[in-house]
């Protein structure tokens, strides 16, 4: 076999975890997302929303369309046009599938007065992202049309922009050393030969790259400058976590805006009763949902932690006569949390323990006459461990302690 052909593949991957699928019809980049899939992604995305909260984040909502006027204010009609889908209503109106959420975002700000008291404002919003991407340059969920970001901006003042990022640091560090990528951190700077590549003045740019210099330095951490990988609004905070394979991925972003309160002039009132500008800070936890996954498949080859298993445990009856207690089993371990199923199926134990090891399935329970007699499990791990014969609270103990940790 070639090297190739053994690296592991998210696409082959997730469909035989039954994560996603693709349609023709549907179209190319537009990943559809199956019940296994669909609860992997909710469990992401609760674990980021359980940090933010934490931290004082709120959530709010917002349609997939924007007419073209939103994105001229902003500047993504300029910047992003050939990547847009555009929709003209009948009525002869432009709009535009947003493909980001930035603007949406502002408009909920804009909607009062602010005073500074009330500052930060920190918005959350998981939600469906829309880029015309090449088919050529589409791949699996790592690179798609639709996409889902963990978006969140936090409307602040200037003084308060530092914490505002150790607060989102934390989350991130929160978030990946819970399934164990270690993160490397890099400044992502505008480019100043390329002005026209970037919106608002040298002035402002260098006060923010500042800005981030300083919280890098605060926090103690060796950060790479990359020149001209800023967005065309402001620099970011970028990191890259490494998988398994030592391949190096950019993850979470955090990037710090003074461009976007300009245009769309964002004030607070401030103690003497004047507008004051503010800052804008964007926070993405995983970026794209999708092409989290993609990396995360790969990192663990398929199988994924505990606690974001589809099916943590399936039961094995070895003949007929022991499915009344798998059954029984089943209802323990349901009513504890834990997402189980029987293998109803004729097959030997043999075939039905490695069609559980194939599909990843993190334990595995076989139920004979033994088992039946002592009242326990013989527990299996897909890793080969045996962990032997088991009761059910001692089993469960073992389970909790393991999703919990989100290891
Ligand atoms: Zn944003």
């Amino acid at each position: 076999m070639s090297e190739k052909s053994e690296k592991p593949d998210h696409r082959k991957l997730g469909r035989e975890l039954d994560l996603f699928t693709f349609s023709e019809l549907v179209g190319g980049g537009l990943p559809l997302w199956t019940p296994n899939g669909t609860l992997v992604r909710n469990l992401l995305d609760d674990f980021v929303w359980e940090l933010r909260k934490k931290h004082g984040y709120e959530q709010v909502d917002i349609p997939h369309l924007t007419k073209k006027d939103l994105y001229i204010k902003s500047g993504h009609w300029d910047k992003f046009e050939d990547e847009l889908f555009k929709i003209t209503t009948r009525e002869g109106h432009e709009f535009a599938m947003k493909p980001m959420n930035c603007p949406h975002h502002i408009e909920i700000f804009n909607r009062k007065i602010w005073s500074y008291r009330e500052l930060p404002v920190r918005y959350a919003n998981t939600t469906k992202c829309y880029r015309d991407e090449q088919t050529g340059e589409l791949s699996g969920i790592s690179r798609t049309r639709a996409f889902t970001q963990d978006d969140a901006h936090v409307f602040c003042r200037f003084s308060q922009i530092k914490e505002e990022f150790f607060k989102i640091w934390d989350i991130v560090h929160e978030f990946y050393g819970a399934v164990g990528f270690d993160l490397d951190v890099r400044l992502s700077l505008h480019n100043p030969d390329e002005k026209e590549g970037y919106l608002g003045d040298s002035s402002v740019w260098e006060n923010a790259e500042n800005q981030l210099r300083e919280i890098v330095k605060e926090k103690g951490v060796e950060a790479k400058e990359q020149i001209g990988e800023a967005a065309f609004y402001g620099p970011k905070v970028d990191f890259m976590a490494v998988d398994s394979l030592g391949r190096e991925w950019q993850v979470a972003t955090i990037q710090l805006d003074m461009n976007l309160p300009e245009r769309f002039d964002l004030t607070c009132v401030n103690e003497n009763g004047e507008r004051e500008r503010i800052a804008m800070v964007h926070a993405a936890i995983m970026g794209s949902i999708e092409r989290y996954l993609s990396i995360l498949i790969e990192h663990v080859q398929g199988a994924l932690p505990l606690w974001l298993s589809p099916v943590q445990v399936k039961i094995l009856p070895i003949a007929d006569p022991h499915k009344s207690y798998a059954n029984e089993t089943l209802a323990t371990l349901t009513e504890n949390g834990i997402r189980a199923d029987i293998d109803e199926g004729n097959e030997t134990l043999n075939k039905k323990i490695r069609d559980g090891k194939l599909k990843k399935i993190p334990y595995l329970f076989v139920i004979g006459d033994k088992e039946i007699e002592e009242k326990t499990v013989t527990v299996e791990s897909r890793d080969g461990k045996t962990l032997g014969k088991q009761t059910l609270e001692e089993i469960l103990k073992l389970l909790k302690k393991e999703i919990d940790s989100k290891a």
